[in-house]
């Protein structure tokens, strides 16, 4: 691969997670009983009008503002036409000519810098329905049945500029992409349910050219994982073929999860005329420059401006303010816990180690933080007021918190994990160790000090562990005053 250059761009749909759908009132929820969210509008019937949702604009418009988009003035829908059985119109309405969003940028971190990729449009377009194959795949199915609840659901459509030079940078944008549509909230991006496709434009060129070279698309992008392996496996195909003098087809190509390889599905040597042409039946839109600014004014703190903020407010390492701010909830999560527990440096410690390795054990599809904020406030509350130590937190107290959803409260008094701080109630034990243990004793009478961790080891093996040694410490420095 030394000797060649892969130049990637990416086109990303997100589905917008507006209540109803972008033409008609139909509700979008996610795992609905087949065709029951639809209506004569979202399925095409003739004589039915199209209105467009307001939300949907504002949500391609926050996105367009968070990716450093200009935004059109005025623009308009278009017809796709094409036919397929996911689409009983038999056009899509999406924007051709005049995308809501264009010529911004989103900044990648790459080795010890960072880059700008270009973002070429974000467009509007109604999602498709969905075809369910009765067979493993679409090749051996006996038939194909249609779910047409997804038809209608507002998508965006990102389109970057072939800045992208490697499997790697491509996954990180696709994670920084994916961090920011969360922060400003307009889709739940979750890849494995479909509201976040990607698909990769892939050519090689050698080191040093400015010319393109001939690209294949890759299709059925499922996971950040799966868009890593893909570009990789395909990066050395090509490489392949050009090292033997052989051509690289511009062509259509399958991720094959299972097998690990692309495969090919269609030429491109025919570019696909789709005919398209300004829906009659939508208005253009004009935006006004006041509600855009509106728009702006009521975009969250993006995550670098977050991540330096948490530098500034908390004190925190540049590091520790990455991984916190590298997803909204747990950038939340952290902001919560401060308010409970004000030693920022211990929560993100606490953050960043025990509960990231919860979130990690999730996958790249994490559903979230696994406890609430106030169950790790009151955790460390308790590991400061000496009724648990650092260890039985640790490994006793948060994962029955995260197994169970129970308070820390509670885990510690069912385990019966309660330190024994009561001099009270360690007075006898002391005395009888001490009693016990009379050689011991003058040995530290005498000047020799290490002793003294025998004798709280024999009061804290008297309580099973449970005396807080501490105490048990300066209850015997008392009682034998040299
Ligand atoms: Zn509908």
């Amino acid at each position: 691969m030394h000797d060649f250059e892969a130049v990637i761009g990416l086109e990303i749909h997100v589905e917008l997670s507006t209540d109803s759908k972008i033409f008609c009132s139909c509700p979008t929820a996610f795992g609905a009983e087949v065709n029951t969210q639809c209506c004569p509008i979202c399925l095409g019937l003739p004589g039915t009008l199209p209105a467009i949702n307001r939300k949907a604009l504002e949500y391609t418009v926050k996105a367009g503002l968070a990716l450093n988009c200009q935004i059109a003035r005025h623009t308009w829908f278009d017809r796709k036409n094409y036919f397929y059985p996911d689409l009983p119109k038999a056009y899509q309405v999406s924007q051709q000519d005049a995308p809501l969003c264009f010529d911004g940028y989103l900044e990648v971190p790459v080795g010890e810098g960072a880059k700008r990729v270009g973002i070429n449009r974000v467009h509007l377009e109604e999602e498709v329905g969905k075809s369910l194959h009765a067979g493993e795949t679409i090749i051996d199915a006996a038939y194909s049945l249609l779910d047409y609840n997804r038809a209608g659901i507002p998508l965006i459509e990102i389109v970057t500029e072939p800045d992208i030079r490697s499997a790697e940078e491509a996954q990180v944008f696709l994670e920084r992409l994916r961090n920011i549509l969360r922060y400003i909230d307009i889709s739940d991006c979750k890849m494995q349910e479909g509201s976040l496709r990607c698909d990769a434009n892939i050519s090689l060129r050698p080191k040093g050219s400015t010319e393109f070279g001939t690209k294949t698309e890759i299709k059925n992008l499922n996971s950040f994982r799966a868009v890593r392996r893909a570009l990789e496996y395909e990066i050395n195909r090509q490489a392949g073929l050009l090292r033997d003098g052989r051509p690289v087809e511009p062509e259509t190509r399958h991720w094959d999860e299972q097998k690990g390889v692309t495969i090919a599905m269609r030429s491109k040597r025919q570019a696909s005329y789709y005919r398209c042409f300004a829906d009659p039946d939508l208005v253009p839109i004009d935006l006004s420059d006041e509600w855009i600014g509106q728009i702006e004014g009521e975009l969250p703190e993006l995550p670098g401006a977050r991540r330096r903020r948490f530098i500034d407010e908390y004190g925190l390492p540049e590091y520790d303010a990455q991984v916190l701010t590298s997803s909204k909830e747990m950038a939340d999560f952290f902001e919560e816990v401060v308010q409970g527990y004000n030693d920022p440096k211990t929560v993100s410690n606490w953050i960043m180690t025990e509960i990231l390795r919860y979130v990690n054990e999730q996958g790249e599809e994490a559903e979230g933080i696994p406890l609430t904020a106030t169950g790790l406030v009151e955790l460390l509350q308790l590991i400061e007021g000496g009724v648990i130590n650092r260890n039985q937190a640790k490994e006793i107290v948060l994962p029955e918190m995260v197994a169970a959803g129970k308070s820390p409260r509670q885990i510690v008094k069912e385990k019966g994990l309660e330190q024994i701080s009561d001099t009270s109630q360690l007075e006898g034990i002391v005395a009888s160790v001490l009693e016990a243990n009379p050689d011991v004793v003058q040995d530290y009478l005498g000047g020799k000090d290490k002793v003294m961790g025998f004798l709280v080891g024999q009061v804290l093996k008297a309580t099973k562990g449970k005396a807080n040694p501490r105490l048990v410490n300066e209850m015997i420095r008392e009682k034998l005053k040299r």
